[in-house]
């Protein structure tokens, strides 16, 4: 099982991390606390993210 690269999961997945690590990109989506602005995404990790914004209002 490859580590995923210390990266906002927005870039990982244009690095094709995605594919390769899907198991652990998965650990950072479940349960999510914070969305990024710019992409959409959710993640537990707002690190993951390139500009997190909390979900909790
Ligand atoms: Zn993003």
């Amino acid at each position: 099982m490859k580590k995923l690269k210390d990266k906002e999961l927005c870039k990982l997945v244009k690095d094709d991390a995605l594919e390769e690590s899907l198991n652990a990109f998965c650990k950072l989506l479940r349960d999510p606390t914070h969305v990024c602005l710019k992409c959409g995404r959710a993640s537990n990790d707002k690190k993951r993210l390139c500009k997190p914004q909390s979900m909790e209002s």
